[in-house]
């Protein structure tokens, strides 16, 4: 087992680590030689298991990792389409939305890009514990990769993504029948095409939707059924005045806002993002379903105000309990693959509680500025990112933020390490200066 040690870890090369990336060649060109992001994967893909081919992103092209900060950053979209000599079918498109696919290549281009920050593939953090001085300060972090090799640092941001929530209903049936939609793209294919497969697509935003129309593009033959406790499929509500509250200026007067100011933030934020479906996807959708009605196939079935309340094999079908929310009535459903459009864990992912757990944290909180608070003298720091809805706002888990997001914690890093310059004894500090 090899071990060894850098100054910065970032575990995960997402979007958001990315952009750290990218601060910290702009503002922190020090560290930048000292600085590995880990990535479980052997190259970069933006939502791997969705990256479905004509999906769209929905946030603007010039929210990209860097542009909101630095316009005349290198590491830009618009740069990346110049490299491509794509810039002027791009500017012809006319659209503020690239193709979900093509940000996924603007980010692989972006990690190819980088000078002196190193990105190495096929490393999967499966430990994280700290290190800690015979006074109990905390001096570094040890992650462990999943090959038993460990890495040591002083400044760890843990960027992994959040964990996929799979309902505990589910956890009883073969794991082969039974698809996230985080590993649709990766598992669909070993899925035989051929057979009139029943699928059952659990989850009424715009995860499940789009599982829903990719069935019906990769297995043709499919007789897709959609299950939602909610009252039907909506679209997003957001305008333009309430797209200011993905602003990154407004992280500040939702990190000071009180906890019911938060909480009503949050409730009716999450109707104009993650609630909800895109117009395109919805009318696409409404129109398969008209198309289905009218021509007397009745191929297409959604089922709304319906839990799935309990799900079991019977031989070769999985037979799910489906209990309607009016009513209280029960009824069998016989399927043969369910695919799950049912989201993310909303508390921290596992990365982070095992981190919280191996220093007796008994509460995750971040600072401002995304720095975990220790409850403990500290001469190292790990900062969260994505996982900050809570307290810095609904546009935590997006694109939206990570350009300013990414400098904020560059910059607390070098405060940081300032700050360990300056509590050295007085002949150190000279040169600490110098
Ligand atoms: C289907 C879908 C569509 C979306 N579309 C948009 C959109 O259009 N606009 C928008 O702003 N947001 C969108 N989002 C939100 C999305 O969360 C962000 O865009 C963005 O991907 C968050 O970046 P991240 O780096 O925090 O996490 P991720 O993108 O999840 O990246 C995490 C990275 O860490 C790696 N990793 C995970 N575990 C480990 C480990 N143990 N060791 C090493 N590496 C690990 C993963 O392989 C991955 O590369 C979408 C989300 C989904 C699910």
């Amino acid at each position: 087992m090899a071990h060894r040690n850098v100054e910065l870890l970032a575990v995960g090369a997402g979007p958001a680590n990315l952009a750290l990336a990218v601060a910290v060649e702009e503002l922190a060109p020090e560290l930048a030689g000292e600085t590995l992001l880990i990535e479980r994967e052997q190259d970069i893909v933006w939502q791997r298991g969705m990256l479905l081919p004509d999906a769209l992103s929905q946030v603007s092209f010039l929210k990209d990792l860097v542009t909101m900060r630095n316009p005349c950053s290198r590491f830009s979209f618009v740069n990346f389409l110049h490299a491509q000599e794509r810039l002027d079918a791009f500017v012809n498109l006319a659209s503020w939305v690239p193709y979900r696919s093509e940000i996924s290549d603007y980010l692989q281009w972006v990690a190819d890009e980088l000078a002196q920050v190193r990105v190495e593939y096929g490393r999967e953090c499966a430990g994280v514990e700290a290190v800690t001085g015979a006074d109990g300060e905390i001096t570094g972090w040890v992650v462990t990769l999943a090959n038993g090799d460990t890495i040591g640092c002083r400044y760890l941001v843990i960027g992994a993504g959040r964990d996929a929530h799979v309902p505990a209903v589910f956890e009883g049936l073969p794991a082969e029948r039974v698809i996230h939609s985080t590993q649709y793209t990766q598992r669909i294919a070993q899925v035989r095409a051929d057979l009139p497969h029943r699928v059952a697509v659990v989850g009424g935003a715009q995860s499940a939707a789009e599982l829903f129309g990719a069935a019906l593009r990769d297995l043709p033959e499919c007789k897709p059924t959609m299950i939602m406790r909610s009252i039907g499929l909506n679209g997003y509500e957001s305008s333009k005045f309430t797209n200011e509250l993905y602003y990154s200026s407004f992280i500040d007067e939702f990190y000071e806002a009180s906890p019911d100011a938060r909480k009503q933030l949050l409730d009716e934020m999450y109707r104009s993002n993650y609630g909800g479906l895109s117009p395109a996807t919805l009318d696409a959708l409404y129109r398969q379903f008209y198309q289905d009605r009218r021509t007397g196939q009745d191929r297409l079935a959604m089922h709304a105000m319906t839990d799935v309340s309990a799900a079991r094999m019977d031989g070769e079908e999985i037979v799910l309990t489906l209990t309607d929310r009016k009513s209280g009535a029960e009824r069998e459903m016989r399927t043969d693959l369910v695919l799950l459009g049912t989201g993310f864990v909303r508390s921290m992912p596992w990365a982070v509680k095992a981190l919280a757990e191996s220093i007796g944290l008994e509460r995750v909180d971040v600072s401002r500025n995304y720095r975990l608070d220790l409850g403990r003298p500290a001469s190292a720091a790990c900062y969260l990112q994505g996982v900050n809805e809570a307290t810095h706002g609904i546009a935590d888990s997006l694109l939206s933020v990570l350009a300013g997001r990414s400098a904020e914690i560059t910059q607390d890093i070098l405060a940081h390490r300032l700050g360990l310059q300056v509590t050295v004894p007085d002949q150190e500090r000279e040169l600490a200066f110098a």
